[in-house]
C-alpha cells in the first residue's frame, strides 16, 4: 500500500521491467558501496584489536569479511532481481554479526555499534531495488542484532540510547528508500515514454523506419532453427496521392490505418511490421520457405483491396525478398523495394518476388545430364523430366503458313502427368510462383523439348519455343540455351523464342535480351500481343520477327459498324516489319477470316491440336484451301454489292458535278443531293480541299455524337488528304469513292463518293459523305 502510495500506479508487467532495469543500473552502485564497507569493517575490526578487553579469536571476524567480500563479487553476476535482493540480505546480516562479535567485550558496545546500526540501514538503499527488499531487508538486519541485546546488560540509558538508533535509523532509511524508489520509477516510465514515442510511428503506432531497423537488426541476429529463413514483405499503397488530393489528408490517414489494421490482424506474432515512409510500410518475418511470404503478401493484398476508397477500392503492390546469407535488414529490403517497383510497373495491385541475380542457378540445378542420358537410351522413346511428383513431357503443335499452305512450324508445349498417370494442369506445373522456380521449370523444360525436337521436328520448319521474360532476361542464358540446342544437334535459327506475356520486366530489359538471342541467331517472338502487359510500345522496342495475336484481337470488332479489326492490326504490324500469327483457330469462320486479314501464319484446334507426334497436314491443307476459295468468291461478292449500293450515289454526285460545270450555284447543285438516304453531309471543295460556300445536311442528318461537339463546324476545315478528294481530283470527270473511314465529324463509318469538275479554271469537288453504319450495307475486301 505504502508502496501505491509513494509511486504512480503501473502495471506488473512494467513494474517488473523496471526492477529488472533498476537491477542492471544498480549493480555497479551496490558493488561500490559494499566494497567500501568491507574495508570499513576490516578497518572496524582493526581498531578493535587495539582495544583490550575479552578477547575473542579473530578468525570468525575475518570469516565474517570474506563472506562479505564474496557477496560482494555476486552482486555483478545476480541475474534476477531475487537473487539480488537475497544477495543484499545476507550482506546486511553476515555484517550485523561481524560487528557484533567485534564489539563483544569491549566496555561500551552500544557506542561501537552506533556507527553501525544508524548508518547501515541508511547506506544500503542501493542494496534494495524493491519496497519489499528494503522492508525485509531492514527487517532482517535489525532482526540479526536481537542476540546482541540479550547478551548484553542493558541499562535504562542503553534502551533510550537504542530507542534513539531506531528513531534515527528507520525513518530516514524509509524516506531515503521510498524517495529513491520514486525518483528512479518516475524517470523509468519518462525514459520508457520517450523511447516508445522515438520508435512509433505517431499515426499508425506502428514501428517507425529507424525503430524498425533496429529491430530488423535483432531479428536477423537471432539463431534460426534448420530451413527456417527471414523474408521481406515491402508494400507501397497505389495512387493513393490521388486519395490525398481528391478527397482530403484525413481520407488518406484513414486509409493507411485501415491498411495498418490489415497489417496487425493478419501478421503472425513472431513478425514485425513498421511503417517506412508515407504510405510505405515492410513487414519481416521467419518462414519455414520462400512460398509462405509470398502467400502472406498475397492475403495482405487481398484483404487491402477490400478497403474502400471513395472511387473504388484501395489497393497496394508488394515485393517480397528472402534473406541470402548473412546480409543486413537494409540490404533485404532494399531486393524487395525493387522487386515493389517491378509490381508498381506492372500495372500495381500484385506481388512481385525478388529476381535471382545469376543464371548460374539454372546450370547447376536444372539439367541432369544422367537422367537425360537415361531417357535417351530408349531410341526412339520421347525424353521426359520431372519435377516435383509430376512427369514433363513435350507436345507439338502446327503452325500453318496460309499462303504457302503448309506445316512451317511446331510449337512445343509442356504437358505433365502425376503418379497415377493423370494429366495437370499447365497451371498447377507453373504454381510455384517464385522466379528461381519458373526459371528452373523453364529450363528443364526447354532441355526436354530440344530432346524431343530432335527426334520428331521435320526439315525445315520452326521449333516455337516458350520463355518466361524473367528466364528471358537471365544475362548469359542466350549461350545457355544455344548449347543445348546445339548439343541436341538445332541450329538456332530455327528455333523461335516466344516471349510470353510480361510479368513486369520491363521492354528495356526484354529488348536488350532480344538482342542477345540475335546475336546467337534465335528468332524472336512476342506472345499473346494484345493480352495483359503486352502493348504496342513492348512490341516496337522489341521489334520481334513474328508477333503472336492474342485471341481476344481476332475477334475484336469495330463498336459501330461490327467490322472485325483483325485487318488493320495485321496491316499495322506488317508495317512494322512483324510477322503476324494468330493462335486459337477453332472454327473455319475465323480461319476464313484470318486469311482474308491476311495473317501470315495460323494455330489453332482447328489446324492440329498439341500432340506427343506430329500430326499429318494433308487434311488441314484442304480447309486452308477451302477458306482461300471462300474468300476469293466472297471478295468479288462483296464488291460487286459494294459497288451496287453506292451506284445512286455515284449517279447522284454525276449530276450535281454536271449542274456545277453548266454554271449552277454551289447550292443549288447540291440541293437534290440531301434528299438521297445515306447523306450525312453534301459539299463542294475548292483546290485546297475547303469548303465552298457552307455544306448541306442531308437525309442521315448530321450523325448524331455528342461528344464531337467541336469537331461539327467544318469552316476552318481542310480535306484535301481524304482519298475522296485525291481520288477524284486523280479520275477528273468521273464519279470514285473510296473505302469506309472513320469519319471526323460524326464519328461514325462513312464512305466518300466524289466527282472532280474544272468550273472557271478551277478544280472543284462535289461529293457527299454517306452512313455507312448500316449492318445491310457491303463492306468491300481490304486493299
Ligand atoms: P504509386 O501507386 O505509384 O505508389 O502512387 P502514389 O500516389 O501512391 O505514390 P506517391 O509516392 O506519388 O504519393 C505518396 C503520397 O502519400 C504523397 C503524400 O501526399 C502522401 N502521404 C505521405 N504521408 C502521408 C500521411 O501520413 N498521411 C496522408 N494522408 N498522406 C500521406
Ligand atoms: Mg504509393
Ligand atoms: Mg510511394
Amino acid at each position: 500500500m505504502l508502496t501505491s502510495l509513494l509511486s504512480p500506479p503501473v502495471t506488473p508487467a512494467v513494474r517488473l521491467s523496471f526492477h529488472r532495469r533498476s537491477m542492471e543500473l544498480q549493480k555497479p552502485l551496490s558493488t561500490v558501496t559494499m566494497a567500501f564497507t568491507v574495508v570499513a569493517f576490516v578497518i572496524f575490526v582493526i581498531a578493535r584489536a587495539q582495544v583490550t578487553g575479552l578477547e575473542l579469536p579473530l578468525w570468525p571476524r575475518l570469516m565474517c569479511a570474506l563472506a562479505l567480500s564474496l557477496l560482494v563479487a555476486a552482486i555483478p553476476r545476480a541475474t534476477s532481481t531475487f537473487v539480488f535482493g537475497l544477495i543484499g540480505a545476507a550482506y546486511v546480516v553476515v555484517l550485523q554479526i561481524g560487528v557484533m562479535m567485534n564489539v563483544t567485550g569491549v566496555e561500551q558496545p552500544l557506542y561501537w555499534m552506533l556507527p553501525a546500526g544508524m548508518v547501515v540501514p541508511i547506506c544500503a538503499a542501493p542494496l534494495w531495488l524493491t519496497p519489499r527488499h528494503f522492508v525485509l531487508g531492514t527487517t532482517a538486519f535489525y532482526m540479526a542484532g536481537i542476540p546482541f541485546v540479550f547478551s548484553v546488560p542493558f541499562t535504562h540509558d542503553d534502551w533510550v540510547l537504542c530507542a534513539m538508533w531506531v528513531a534515527i535509523g528507520i525513518p530516514t532509511a524509509t524516506t531515503f528508500h521510498f524517495g529513491f524508489y520514486w525518483f528512479r520509477l518516475n524517470h523509468f516510465l519518462l525514459e520508457e515514454k520517450l523511447i516508445a514515442l522515438a520508435a512509433t510511428d505517431p499515426l499508425t503506432q506502428l514501428l517507425n523506419r529507424r525503430a524498425f531497423l533496429e529491430q530488423a537488426g535483432q531479428m536477423l541476429s537471432a539463431p534460426r532453427s534448420g530451413d527456417e529463413i527471414v523474408s521481406a514483405i515491402f508494400l507501397d499503397v497505389d495512387r493513393f496521392k490521388s486519395l490525398n488530393d481528391q478527397y482530403g489528408h484525413a481520407r488518406g490517414d484513414d486509409a493507411l490505418l485501415q491498411v495498418t489494421q490489415v497489417i496487425k490482424g493478419a501478421i503472425p506474432p513472431e513478425a514485425i511490421a513498421g511503417r517506412l515512409g508515407g504510405e510505405e510500410f515492410a513487414v519481416l518475418v521467419p518462414t519455414a520457405g520462400t512460398h509462405q511470404a509470398t502467400e502472406l503478401a498475397d492475403s495482405l493484398r487481398i484483404r487491402i483491396a477490400g478497403i474502400l476508397r471513395p472511387d473504388g477500392f484501395l489497393t497496394a503492390s508488394f515485393g517480397v525478398a528472402h534473406r541470402r546469407g548473412h546480409e543486413t535488414a537494409i540490404a533485404l529490403l532494399d531486393r524487395a523495394d525493387e522487386a515493389l517497383l517491378r509490381a508498381k510497373h506492372a500495372g500495381r495491385n500484385r506481388v512481385f518476388v525478388e529476381r535471382v541475380s545469376s543464371v548460374a542457378r539454372v546450370r547447376a540445378t536444372a539439367i541432369d545430364e544422367n537422367i537425360d542420358a537415361q531417357a535417351d537410351a530408349t531410341p526412339g522413346a520421347d525424353s521426359v523430366r520431372h519435377w516435383g511428383p509430376f512427369e514433363l513431357s513435350t507436345h507439338f503443335q502446327p503452325l500453318y503458313s496460309l499462303s504457302h499452305q503448309k506445316q512451317v512450324g511446331f510449337e512445343v508445349l509442356l504437358r505433365g502427368r502425376d503418379h497415377e498417370g493423370q494429366p495437370v494442369q499447365p497451371e498447377l506445373l507453373f504454381a510455384p510462383q517464385s522466379n528461381p522456380d519458373v526459371i528452373e521449370l523453364d529450363s528443364l523444360t526447354h532441355h526436354l523439348h530440344f530432346n524431343n525436337a530432335r527426334k520428331r521436328l521435320p526439315q525445315d520448319t520452326w521449333l516455337f519455343l516458350n520463355v518466361a521474360p524473367s528466364t528471358f532476361i537471365q544475362p548469359g542464358y542466350e549461350q545457355t540455351l544455344a548449347n543445348m540446342a546445339s548439343a541436341a544437334g538445332l541450329n538456332p535459327g530455327s528455333i523461335v523464342l516466344e516471349i510470353l506475356e510480361s510479368e513486369g520486366v520491363s521492354a528495356e530489359e526484354l529488348a536488350l535480351a532480344a538482342w542477345r538471342y540475335r546475336g546467337c541467331g534465335f528468332l524472336i517472338a512476342v506472345d499473346d500481343f494484345g493480352a495483359g502487359h503486352s502493348n504496342l510500345d513492348r512490341l516496337l522496342r522489341i521489334q520481334p520477327d513474328f508477333v503472336k495475336l492474342d485471341g481476344e484481337l481476332i475477334r475484336a470488332k469495330s463498336r459501330a459498324s461490327d467490322q472485325p479489326l483483325l485487318s488493320t492490326i495485321v496491316s499495322l504490324l506488317h508495317r512494322a516489319d512483324m510477322l503476324v500469327v494468330v493462335e486459337g483457330i477453332e472454327t473455319t469462320e475465323e480461319l476464313v477470316l484470318a486469311v482474308e486479314s491476311n495473317v501470315d501464319f495460323a494455330q489453332g484446334f482447328l489446324l492440329g491440336r498439341p500432340s506427343a507426334n506430329i500430326p499429318a497436314a494433308d487434311a488441314v491443307m484442304r480447309r486452308i484451301d477451302h477458306a482461300f476459295d471462300v474468300i476469293a468468291e466472297g471478295r468479288i461478292a462483296r464488291a460487286s454489292r459494294f459497288e451496287a449500293q453506292l451506284s445512286p450515289y455515284l449517279a447522284m454526285v454525276r449530276a450535281a458535278a454536271a449542274a456545277l460545270s453548266d454554271g449552277a450555284q454551289v447550292h443549288e447543285a447540291i440541293a437534290p443531293m440531301t434528299a438521297f438516304a445515306l447523306c450525312r453531309r453534301c459539299f463542294v471543295l475548292d483546290q485546297t480541299g475547303r469548303i465552298v460556300g457552307q455544306e448541306f445536311v442531308g437525309q442521315a442528318g448530321p450523325g448524331g455524337d455528342f461528344r464531337l461537339g467541336p469537331l461539327r463546324s467544318t469552316q476552318s476545315a481542310r480535306w484535301d488528304h481524304r482519298p475522296y478528294y485525291w481520288k477524284a481530283v486523280a479520275n477528273m470527270g468521273t464519279a470514285v469513292f473510296c473505302q469506309p473511314y472513320l469519319s471526323l465529324t460524326s464519328g461514325r463509318a462513312s464512305v466518300g463518293v466524289t466527282m472532280a469538275v474544272q468550273r472557271d479554271g478551277e478544280v472543284m469537288v462535289v461529293g457527299s459523305e454517306l452512313d455507312w453504319t448500316s449492318p445491310h450495307l457491303a463492306w468491300p475486301a481490304g486493299e
